[in-house]
C-alpha cells in the first residue's frame, strides 16, 4: 500500500484516480486540484456557451460522488504550491491555510494555460478566456445580462474558431483576428483557405497577419498592429496556451525542448517517483521521434491509462502522439492527424503532398458534399507523415481511416488496398481514401 497524490483532477488527474483505484484498493489516493470542479467535460464548454449543451449540469461531475464512487480523498479549491523532492512532500494551500502531505508516488496533471497578452485591459470585465468553468461561466454570464453584439476574437484555432460558431449562434457579430498568414496553423496553408472561405460565407470578419496592439474605451475599442482599429463589445482572447511547469520547475524537474515537462514512455518525470502527464508534458511523435506539445483529451485519456499501469507495477509504454485532432466550425469539420507541412519542413524530411477533393459518397445519392483530403509523405518510401481532411461529411470517417494507417505504419501504397465498406449514403466503390492511395503511389513512381 501507498500513498499516490495527485495535482489536478480534471482529464489527467481524474482519470489516473479512477483507473488506479480500478486495480488497486489498498493504496490513498488523495486528489487536489484548485479549482472547485473536477473532471469536467472542458471540451463542451463551448456548446454550452452557444446553447447547444442546454445544462451546465451536463459538463460537471459531483466531486463528493467521484469521492464515493473510487475512494478517492478529493480536495478542490486547494492549490498545491510547491514539491520538496528530498522530503517526498507537498505543500498545498486551501482557506484553512498551508499545509504539508507525504508521498510515495505523486502525478502531476496541471494542464496548461491560456494566453494572456502583456496588455492593459486584458483583465477588463468585457475581456475573456475560456479554460475553465468559471471562465464559461463569466462569458455566459456577460452575453446574459450585458447582451452583447459584436464580439472580437484573438486567435483562429480551434478555441477561437468553436467560439466563433456558438457566438454566431446567439446572434453575436465575429470578427476574428490571427497574427498569422492563415486561419488553424494546424493544417497547411491551402487547406485552411477552405475553412475562411467557409468562415466568409458565414459573415464572420477575417483578419489575418494583424495582432492585438492595446485596448481603449473600457476595453470596447481594440486597436491593431497595422493601426486598424475594432470595436467590439466582448473580447476573447484565444491566442494559445502555455503549459503549467511551475511546479516542475520549481523542483527542478526536466523540462523539455518545447518548453513542457519531460516524460519518459512511462510518463515518469526526471524524477521517478512523479510523474506527469496531458497538457503539461512534451511527447514524442511516433513517426519521426520528435519532441512536441500536444493538448488534447485523447493522448491525456491515454496518458492516465499508462500512469495508472505503471503505478500498478504494469509496464505499458505511452506510444507517442500523433496528435489526431478534429472540430466543427459551422457547416464544416476539420481534421488533422500526424506532421503537417511546416513541422516536416522544420525537420527538414524531405516529403511529397497530394491532395485529392472528392464528393463524399456517390453523387447521384442525395447529401454528398465535398471534402478535400490532403496527405504528406516520405518521398523515398511513402510512409505516411500527416493527413488533413476537410468537408461537410464524412470527414471523421476519413481521419480516422487515416490516422490508423499512420499509427499501423502504412505506406500510401497500403491505401488502395483497404476495404473501407461502400453503398451509395457512404462512399464510393473506390472510397476517397483508396483514390489518394492511387494518386500518391503515382507520385512516388
Ligand atoms: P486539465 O484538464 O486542464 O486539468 C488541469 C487541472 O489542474 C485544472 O483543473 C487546474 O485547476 C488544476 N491545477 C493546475 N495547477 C494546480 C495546482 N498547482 N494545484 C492544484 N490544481 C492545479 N481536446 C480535445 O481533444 N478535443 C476537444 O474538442 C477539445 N476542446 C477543448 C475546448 C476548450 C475550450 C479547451 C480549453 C480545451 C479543449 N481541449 C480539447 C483540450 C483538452 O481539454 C485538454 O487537452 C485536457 O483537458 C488536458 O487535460 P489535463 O489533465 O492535462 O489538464
Amino acid at each position: 500500500s501507498k500513498i499516490v497524490v495527485i495535482v489536478g483532477g480534471v482529464a489527467g488527474g481524474a482519470n489516473v484516480a479512477a483507473q488506479l483505484r480500478r486495480d488497486d484498493q489498498e493504496s490513498e489516493i488523495i486528489l487536489f486540484d484548485k479549482g472547485e470542479h473536477i473532471a469536467f467535460s472542458t471540451c463542451g464548454m463551448p456548446y454550452y456557451i452557444g446553447g447547444v449543451v442546454d445544462k451546465r449540469e451536463h459538463l460537471l461531475v459531483n466531486a463528493d460522488q467521484f469521492a464515493e464512487k473510487y475512494n478517492v480523498n478529493v480536495q478542490t479549491n486547494t492549490e498545491v504550491t510547491f514539491i520538496d523532492r528530498g522530503n517526498k512532500q507537498i505543500t498545498y494551500r486551501n482557506k484553512t491555510g498551508k499545509q504539508r502531505k507525504s508521498y510515495d508516488k505523486l502525478v502531476l496533471s496541471p494542464g496548461a494555460s491560456a494566453i494572456k497578452p502583456d496588455l492593459k485591459g486584458t483583465d477588463d470585465e468585457r475581456v475573456f478566456t475560456l479554460h475553465s468553468i468559471p471562465d464559461m461561466d463569466a462569458i455566459h454570464n456577460f452575453i446574459q445580462t450585458k447582451k452583447p453584439r459584436t464580439c472580437a476574437i484573438i486567435g483562429a484555432g480551434f478555441v477561437g474558431l468553436e467560439m466563433v460558431e456558438n457566438l454566431k449562434a446567439l446572434g453575436i457579430d465575429c470578427t476574428v483576428v490571427d497574427r498569422s498568414e492563415q486561419v488553424m496553423k494546424l493544417v497547411d496553408q491551402d487547406m485552411a483557405s477552405i475553412i475562411e472561405d467557409h468562415l466568409k460565407a458565414k459573415d464572420v470578419q477575417l483578419i489575418l497577419n494583424d495582432q492585438l496592439d492595446s485596448f481603449s474605451n473600457n476595453s470596447k475599442t481594440l486597436h491593431l498592429n497595422s493601426g486598424k482599429i475594432l470595436q467590439a463589445d466582448m473580447t476573447i482572447l484565444a491566442a494559445g496556451i502555455r503549459p503549467n511547469t511551475k511546479l516542475a520547475r520549481d523542483s527542478e524537474l526536466e523540462i523539455g525542448s518545447t518548453g513542457a515537462i519531460k516524460v519518459n514512455e512511462y510518463m515518469q518525470s526526471s524524477d521517478p517517483d512523479i510523474y506527469a502527464l496531458g497538457d503539461a508534458v512534451q511527447t514524442n511523435n511516433p513517426l519521426t521521434g520528435s519532441p512536441r506539445h500536444v493538448a488534447l483529451a485523447g493522448p491525456a485519456h491515454r496518458q492516465a491509462f499508462v500512469v495508472a499501469a505503471h503505478l500498478n507495477s504494469d509496464e505499458i509504454e505511452y506510444a507517442g502522439t500523433l496528435g489526431s485532432a478534429i472540430f466543427k466550425v459551422f457547416d464544416m469539420t476539420v481534421g488533422s492527424t500526424g506532421l503537417n507541412k511546416a513541422v516536416l519542413d522544420h525537420l527538414k524530411i524531405g516529403y511529397i503532398e497530394i491532395t485529392h477533393e472528392t464528393l463524399s459518397h456517390a453523387g447521384y445519392y442525395p447529401g454528398a458534399e465535398n471534402i478535400c483530403i490532403k496527405i504528406l509523405f516520405d518521398e523515398k518510401t511513402g510512409r505516411l507523415y500527416g493527413a488533413q481532411v476537410i468537408g461537410e461529411e464524412g470527414v471523421d470517417k476519413r481521419l480516422a481511416v487515416l490516422a490508423t494507417a499512420m499509427k499501423a505504419g502504412l505506406t500510401v501504397r497500403g491505401l488502395p488496398e483497404l476495404e473501407l465498406g461502400y453503398a451509395p449514403p457512404y462512399s464510393s466503390p473506390k472510397d476517397p481514401v483508396n483514390v489518394i492511395g492511387y494518386k500518391a503511389e503515382k507520385a512516388l513512381e
